[in-house]
């Protein structure tokens, strides 16, 4: 199967589809070889996707920075969604990180702890895959404000489908609270955008929800879902 030109076919085909109607697409053209990603900041992919592809595997990279919440979401959906949690590791513990890099290289280099802990591990998962689902959505960010529903993610060599690229704020609040999806318990406690502990705050009333993520620095991506990527 030559996936870029799957991709580039489907991303004309699948323009403005509905989300299920997105994930069943690549659930039966790929099969097994189709997975979900999610930061479960909620578990609004791993749910829609359950509904069509029950047991569909969805991928969690565990930075071993997590705030506890985000992992007891993860414990959750494991549990009560008919899907199989797979979590991911980072080849170092943190401790090891440490040893090789410094303490806190989150705070001194955070696009390599983010090669490093989140998209290493990511890519060397998705080696076993030909597609795979991200949960981003074009109103997060202006990064995110072209992201087609299916696409070719040329530097894994992947096709990258993002069911929910159309959603805004309150579809997904109707999605959350029309099927009761769990959520992290973050959300509640005044982070709209929940990543790492160390580099995660309440953002200012009234302030870009997504400002809390590497508050002060100029990153606003950890690199899973950037577009120029490359290898
Ligand atoms: Fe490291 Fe922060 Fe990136 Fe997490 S978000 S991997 S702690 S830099």
């Amino acid at each position: 199967m030559n996936l870029r030109r799957v991709a580039e076919q489907a991303g004309r085909d699948l323009a403005g589809a509905p989300a299920e109607d997105v994930l069943a697409w690549a659930a039966s053209t790929f099969g097994s070889r189709f997975a979900v990603a999610s930061s479960m900041q909620d578990a609004v992919l791993p749910h829609l996707a359950s509904r069509v592809a029950p047991g569909v595997g969805v991928l969690f990279v565990d930075t071993g920075y997590h705030f506890t919440e985000t992992i007891g979401t993860r414990d959750a959906v494991a549990a009560t969604l008919p899907v199989r949690v797979l979590t991911l590791t980072p080849t170092r513990t943190v401790a090891e990180q440490d040893v090789e890099h410094g303490p806190r290289l989150h705070d001194r280099d955070p696009d390599l702890c983010c090669a490093l802990r989140k998209v290493a591990p990511l890519d060397a998962a998705l080696a076993s895959y030909d597609a795979w689902a991200t949960g981003i959505r074009r109103v997060e960010a202006p990064t995110r404000a072209s992201t087609p529903v299916v696409s070719y993610d040329r530097g894994r060599g992947k096709v990258r489908v993002a069911p929910l690229a159309a959603w805004t704020d309150d579809d997904v609040r109707a999605y959350v609270l029309e099927h009761g999806v769990l959520v992290n318990p973050l959300l509640e406690d005044g982070y709209p955008s929940v990543g790492c502990a160390p580099c995660t705050r309440r953002p200012a009333p009234g302030a870009d929800p997504r400002s809390g993520r590497w508050a002060g620095l100029a990153k606003t991506e950890c690199g899973i879902n950037t577009e120029s990527r490359t290898r």
